[in-house]
């Protein structure tokens, strides 16, 4: 399996080069040279299998330089009961006949990006040491994917993480499980600033190609391939749960942000997965929602970017999109590279409206999507609760909102749970007028000692730190 550019770079690369890459030579996202089919006997043999030995036989498919046996060790070495909490890794629960949360936040942070992160964390470590390499993964968060990367690369050998993020303004419960960590190779910089300079100092410290080299800085965002194919796994796991019988179909409801987590059901159904429809619920935020309603991709500036009671959610930009409209584009790497690296940049938009492959988004692919609003996010926590009994956080609640408004008789609908409600303890309080239940293992983190330097909102102070550290 060879990997390409979505913006026609020339280059052909294997999974282990892409593995430690970020974004392509040219700036487009790695995507393998075609999807790997599953057939019906496939389908069938995989429906017995648990989920590290699923996960093994799909990341096969698009990694062959890794070892089988190794490969397999890796999958199951990440997704144990230890870890995820359940046997099943990630439940299927009921809401009523036909609507289904799948559980995908039962990991260490309790949000999905764990589903890959903790794949990643395995990957890195194999692949470090069989090049004797290390590697300094600098990041900004302001929540769920720094604690996800923290969580996956903690004690692992040849990694150090340097994560950023805004002094004083991620949720107790967030800061406590960042900051709680004692591990030697995870710093934690909080920074006297906002989100938007966490992220102006990771750009200038990768901006700096020597330092960059120098000190090996690499990236764990969700442009990462590896973090996609990791996702695809639940696609089919959620699949196989909700039928008995190849013949049936399942649409999944994503909340969705950077576009990342829908990315892979898109994987899964190119796959042969028989998945109906991909059903892409956002906030606010509705970059994703404008897209497939009208064919314009509008990035938003800063102040068009809204503050959210779903944060993870908040994006100005979907940074996974370009994979999507490749494939929606017939895979023409210069359209794509007319659209994302040159139209974008200078007018902030583009409109496939007029154009006939625009149709394809939900006729071929089978796109639709919705919008869930901070009322609709408290009705439907609250009805939820009342009905079901069943706590839903603010992004899985926008999922439900919307997945409500495509049910169809005879099609299982199953939305992902992208995180638990203890995670966002105040939106919880307003909907609900108490407390969200808390996982056992999470008693009293708040209290726990903080590993935590706080620093001016200044590259050099970032860059001197590293330097000290690796020194
Ligand atoms: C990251 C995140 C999302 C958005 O996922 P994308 O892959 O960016 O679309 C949704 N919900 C939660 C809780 C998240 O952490």
């Amino acid at each position: 399996m060879k990997y390409l550019s979505t913006r026609g770079h020339v280059d052909r690369k294997r999974f282990c080069e892409i593995l430690l890459e970020g974004l392509a030579p040219d700036g487009g996202l790695y995507l393998p040279e075609s999807y790997p089919k599953v057939d019906d006997i496939t389908l069938t043999n995989w429906r017995s299998l648990s989920y590290a030995d699923l996960a093994f036989e799909i990341l096969s498919l698009y990694i062959d330089d890794i070892p089988a046996a190794e490969l397999r060790a890796i999958c199951r070495k990440t997704y144990t009961e230890a870890v995820f909490g359940t046997q099943e890794i990630v439940p299927l629960k009921p809401l009523e006949p036909g609507l289904y949360l799948e559980a995908l936040s039962n990991g260490p942070t309790l949000a999905f990006k764990d589903m890959a992160m903790q794949l990643l964390g395995n990957l890195f470590e194999y692949e470090l040491g069989r090049r004797g390499e290390e590697l300094n993964i600098l990041g900004a968060t302001s929540g769920d994917t720094g604690s996800a990367a923290e969580y996956a690369m903690r004690g692992k050998r040849g990694v150090r993480v340097f994560m950023t993020s805004p002094h004083g303004r991620m949720s107790p419960f967030q800061q406590a499980q960042m900051f709680s960590l004692q591990d030697a190779n995870i710093h934690n910089l909080a920074v006297r600033g906002v989100f938007d300079d966490c992220q102006d100092i990771v750009k200038a410290v990768s901006n700096d190609l020597d330092f960059k080299r120098r000190f090996k800085i690499g990236t764990v965002n969700s442009i990462n391939w590896a973090r996609l194919v990791a996702q695809v796994v639940y696609y089919f796991a959620g699949y196989f749960r909700a039928t008995r019988r190849n013949a049936e179909k399942v649409s999944f409801t994503v909340p969705s942000g950077n576009f990342g987590n829908v990315c892979a059901g898109h994987v899964a159904r190119m796959m042969g997965l028989p998945v109906e429809r991909l059903v892409v619920a956002t906030n606010e935020n509705d970059v994703l929602d404008e897209f497939l309603r009208t064919g314009v991709y509008r990035v938003r500036g800063s102040m068009d970017t809204h503050e959210t009671s779903s944060p993870s959610m908040d994006i100005s930009k979907a940074s996974n999109f370009e994979r999507f409209v490749f494939d929606l584009l017939g895979r023409d790497g210069t359209r794509v590279r007319a659209l994302f690296g040159e139209q974008l940049g200078s007018t902030g938009r583009f409109d496939l409206g007029g154009d006939p492959a625009f149709g394809l988004a939900r006729e071929r692919y089978g796109f639709l999507s919705g919008k869930s609003t901070h009322a609709d996010r408290l009705a439907t926590i609250r009805s939820t609760w009342e009905r079901f009994g069943v706590m839903i956080d603010p992004h899985t609640a926008d999922g439900v909102k919307v997945a409500r408004q495509y049910l169809q008789p005879g099609v299982p609908m199953v939305v992902l749970e992208t995180a638990l409600p203890i995670k966002f303890a105040a939106t919880i309080v307003e909907a609900l007028g108490c407390e969200p239940q808390r996982p056992l293992k999470f008693a009293g983190i708040e209290a726990l000692p903080k590993r935590v330097s706080v620093i001016p909102a200044d590259v050099r102070v970032v860059k001197d730190y590293i330097a000290r550290v690796c020194a």
